[in-house]
């Protein structure tokens, strides 16, 4: 291609979108290069996304045909045991009026589609079905543009933005970013399983349009360090289940087994029964947190989104950051174009801006709960399934006094686990987090 650009975006997910929209609605001449055959084609997510990180992309969402499943009015956190579980939720009326889309579900297939019309619409130029498959440098190094598989695929752009996802040979390969760690990447599945709207109302005790979210640890990831999640789209249950790569292949699980497992488990099976799975996908999650952060910018170039390993596992919120991170990069390279400097220097403004703001600040907070996760592999074995046998004594009515309950109870954990192992743990996992 002759044309010069202002900026060549590489996928059009929530990051590589939200920074294209930006830099149109700023008349800077942007291109997005997305592999699969359309935006979403490719993508795969729980489907929780964020109106808050929304609205400042595209204020007027909601007018212009979001297409949202459920509005988000309840969240609840599973700790299983084998057989059953403790469950804690929280509903709250202010979800449902003022704070109505603070989240929402949604289908990545469809929003991506409808994200990068919107991009279309004042102005990007998005290309799919074509794969980036380099990146061009003049001779001190800067990236000039990029490479790609179509013929005569050589684009030249002011700036570069690698919004690719996680799994970026292309970040990786040009040095940008170190190859993620096997602990720093979740390989997840997930299935949707369609049921009919008033079921899905019924089950999750919700208003019609309203939605409930269910975090899931313990038992079900099969002692491997992971999670699962069920969320309520509009006519069908999005359940998910995934654990790092380093225990998949150390525990050498299939990822399916362990869906299979998760969709039998008593808590589960009632939500899904009867349902239709109509659509089964895998993908990779970026677990690395705040130490696995790359150089984001550099001479010509800025990485955004998930390639940049902006994902916060614990309150799995990863397109809220992509697409934040994608609207400060779009707003840093208008700062750089406008300045006529688009070198390292001239691009640091994205850094000051990634500060300021509550990525990096909760990815800090945060920067110690994975290792927490995989050095005290009992929050996925040991304790839910003593946490389980003590509901499970109390709740039985047979005769024995509770007294004697409470101290089998106290037995039971005493052979499983040393109390020091326990106050060690509890104190490790409130350190990593506070
Ligand atoms: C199972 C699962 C559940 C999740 N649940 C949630 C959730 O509920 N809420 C939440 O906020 N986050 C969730 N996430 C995380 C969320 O999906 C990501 O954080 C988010 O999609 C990151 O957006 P992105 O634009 O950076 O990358 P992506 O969405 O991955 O988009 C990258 C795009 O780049 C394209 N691409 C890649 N390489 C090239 C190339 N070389 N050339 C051209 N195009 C390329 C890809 O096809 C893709 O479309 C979940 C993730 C998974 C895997």
């Amino acid at each position: 291609m002759k044309e010069t650009f202002d900026v060549a975006i590489v996928g059009a997910g929530p990051a590589g979108i939200a920074a294209a929209y930006c830099l149109a609605k700023k008349k800077r001449k942007v291109i997005v290069f997305e592999r699969g055959e359309y935006p979403g084609a490719k993508n795969i997510s729980g489907g929780v996304l964020y109106g808050h990180d929304l609205a400042q992309v595209i204020p007027d969402y909601e007018k212009q045909r979001c297409p949202i499943e459920r509005n988000i009015v309840e969240s609840r956190l599973w700790y299983l045991s084998q057989d059953g579980g403790y469950s804690l939720s929280y509903r709250d009326k202010i979800f449902a009026d003022e704070r109505r889309h603070n989240a929402f579900t949604v289908g990545r297939a469809k929003f991506d589609r409808w994200f990068a019309e919107q991009a279309q619409g004042a102005g990007a130029l998005v290309v799919s079905g074509t794969v980036v498959t380099d990146l061009l440098r003049d001779q001190q190094g800067k990236i000039i543009g990029v490479v790609t598989d179509r013929a005569e695929g050589e684009v030249r752009a002011k700036v570069v933005l690698l919004a690719d996802g996680i799994n970026s040979p292309l970040a990786a390969k040009t040095g940008f970013r170190p190859e993620p760690k096997s602990h720093q990447v979740a390989l997840a599945v997930k299935e949707v399983i369609e049921l009919p709207e008033e079921v899905v109302d019924e089950r999750f005790a919700v208003e019609s349009g309203h939605g409930v979210t269910i975090e899931v640890l313990g038992a079900v990831t099969r002692g491997m360090d992971g999670v699962g999640v069920i969320y309520t789209n509009k006519k069908s249950l999005s359940v998910c289940i995934g654990a790092t790569v380093e225990d998949l292949a150390r525990n050498k699980v299939r990822p399916y087994e362990m869906l299979e497992l998760f969709k039998a488990h008593p808590m589960v099976a009632p939500l899904i029964k009867g349902g239709k799975p109509v659509e089964y996908m895998a993908h990779w999650l970026a677990e690395g947190g705040y130490t696995a952060i790359p150089q984001l910018w550099g001479d010509g170039f800025l990485i955004a989104g998930d390639s940049g390993m902006l994902f916060n596992a614990l309150h799995r919120e990863g397109s809220n950051m992509a697409m934040t991170s994608g609207r400060l990069a779009a707003e840093t390279i208008i700062e750089a174009l406008q300045a006529g400097d688009t070198s390292q220097a001239g691009l640091s403004g994205y850094g000051r801006r990634l500060q300021d703001g509550y990525i990096l600040k909760d990815l800090k907070k945060y920067k110690g709960f994975g290792q927490f996760l995989r050095g005290h592999n009992e929050v996925f074995t040991t304790l839910p399934a003593v946490a389980g046998l003590a509901a499970r004594e109390m709740l039985i009515v047979n005769g024995v006094p509770k007294k004697a309950k409470q101290k089998a109870i106290w037995r039971e954990l005493r052979k499983t686990i040393s109390l020091r192992r326990l106050a060690k743990i509890l104190w490790a996992g409130w350190r990593s987090v506070r």
